[in-house]
């Protein structure tokens, strides 16, 4: 391994040189996201409207496109202080392996026990729970990384944590459910007996293996119907893109530190808080007119909401309760094929990263699944981490340029988001290594399918 002398292979913060505020990349931006919409009476919703289902200051800060900075409270900086500052490693034995002159970065956000950086806002969320006095809070978890978040951040604040997990995740992923439940975290296979939209779900479609859109509409129901607890998400929203912008400010501070001025900045997007917070305060510079950067965000060729998506007002949720927002959208009722193993499969996107996307801030491309696993394969084999297929989207990605500065000769500085480890995703490495692992792109008739049944607004 060859090390530049100056560059050590991994740059951390000390304690005292972490960030004390979020970055609200909101602030600068000229045209702003959109505003939510009642999904009833397509009316802006303002605080009252949202506050029966989130918490008070969560609702301040989704609705927040002023305030640039905004503190991070003590408490919450305290239990960062258990896995953070999160390593920016330089991928000396990466960049050797593919003998290209470009110089990689990676933000290693794995380095918790949920194996991600949904930990980030998890405890946030928890926290302003905590404040306001609530008894617990609610969710929905697909994969499982998002609750098992939850769960150890409620732990840390002795709050209850209830989750509805998709019943095929449930029953797939027993480990992942038994990490919640050491946390102290009650889970529920989804469709459940214990709500009405559960019970009428169950009725219509018995045996039925679950999705994430009933999950969603189950922790709501339970989280609306008692005055104690509210519900939280761990994408797609503003406020989680606020909370992972502790990823962009420690990754811009460590560079700073050494001087170095990222070209590429790569991010995966599945509802883009990862994506939005590991981008925030470049695309802030970016936005004062004060330094470019290429922002590239990566989504799976099966679910590709900025590359093939409309930008249009539709439902955050399958089940058509949730706000509508406007965002680069495949439909509220696009499912991605049930081949597709590599995450990423939400049917839409943050609304400010769907923004800047619009107005040409940022690029994005989809990939397909087998070139991630390669990418992941190979990571793993270089660098010694066990990517979980999510990051693996921005690893591909970060290959490919380094591939192509080494044709050209050029020494660009990459960064990208590893946002977690893949230790619970082995059956899904498991049908790579076995040959097993398909390609499924969407047909254009597919999509329109779905497009048909966006909500009818400007
Ligand atoms: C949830 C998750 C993602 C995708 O979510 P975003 O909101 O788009 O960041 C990516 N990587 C990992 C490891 C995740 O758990």
């Amino acid at each position: 391994m060859k090390q530049e002398t100056n560059i050590p292979y991994k740059i951390y913060l000390s304690e005292n040189e972490m960030p004390r505020n979020w970055y609200n990349v909101r602030a600068d931006m000229k045209e702003k996201p959109a505003p939510l919409l009642d999904p009833t009476t397509g009316a802006p919703m303002g605080f009252d409207d949202l506050k029966a289902v989130f918490c008070d200051e969560l609702v301040r800060q989704e609705l927040d496109n002023d305030t640039r900075e905004i503190p991070i409270p003590q408490a919450i900086r305290d239990f960062y202080k258990m896995y953070r500052p999160s390593p920016l490693v330089r991928a000396y034995c990466l960049e050797e392996a593919l003998q290209t002159p470009a110089k990689i970065y990676y933000k290693f956000e794995g380095n918790n026990t949920s194996g991600s950086h949904k930990l980030n806002s998890a405890i946030a969320q928890a926290y302003y729970a905590k404040q306001q006095g609530l008894t617990g809070v609610t969710t929905e978890t697909g994969a499982g990384q998002w609750g098992t978040a939850l769960s150890m951040a409620c732990a840390y604040l002795g709050l209850d944590c209830k989750v509805y997990m998709v019943k095929c995740s449930y029953e797939q992923k027993p480990f992942r459910r038994e990490v919640m439940r050491t946390y102290g975290a009650s889970v529920t296979p989804s469709p459940s007996m214990d709500t009405v939209v559960g019970r009428k779900i169950l009725a219509e479609h018995p045996g039925t293996a679950g999705s994430l859109g009933c999950a969603i509409s189950e922790a709501v129901e339970a989280a609306s119907s008692d005055p104690g607890y509210r519900y939280v998400l761990g994408s797609v929203l503003n406020q989680v893109m606020l909370h992972q912008s502790i990823i962009g400010l420690e990754a811009k501070a460590a560079l700073d530190k050494y001087g170095i001025t990222p070209d590429i900045i790569i991010g995966c997007a599945g509802g883009g808080s990862n994506l939005g917070g590991l981008i925030a305060p470049f695309m802030g510079e970016k936005l004062r007119g004060e330094r470019d950067y290429r922002i590239i965000a990566v989504e799976p060729a099966s679910c590709p909401s900025f590359t093939r998506g409309r930008f249009a007002y539709d439902f955050c949720d399958t089940g058509m309760v949730c706000p509508l927002a406007k965002m680069y959208t495949l439909g509220s009722s696009f499912i991605p094929s049930t081949s597709h193993s590599g995450g990423l499969r939400y049917h839409g996107m943050n609304s400010v990263l769907s923004q800047l996307y619009h107005d040409g801030y940022m690029e994005a491309i989809s990939v397909e699944q087998t070139k991630v696993f390669e990418a992941a394969e190979y990571f793993a084999r270089t660098e010694g981490i066990l990517p979980a297929p999510e990051s693996s989207h921005a690893i591909r990605a970060a290959i490919d340029e380094a591939m192509h500065c080494k044709e050209t000769g050029e020494g660009k500085t990459i960064v990208f988001g590893l946002t977690g480890t893949g230790y619970f995703d082995m059956a899904a490495y498991e049908k790579f290594h076995n040959g097993e692992m398909h390609d499924f792109i969407p047909s254009d008739e597919e999509l329109e399918k779905s497009f048909a049944r966006l909500p009818n607004l400007p």
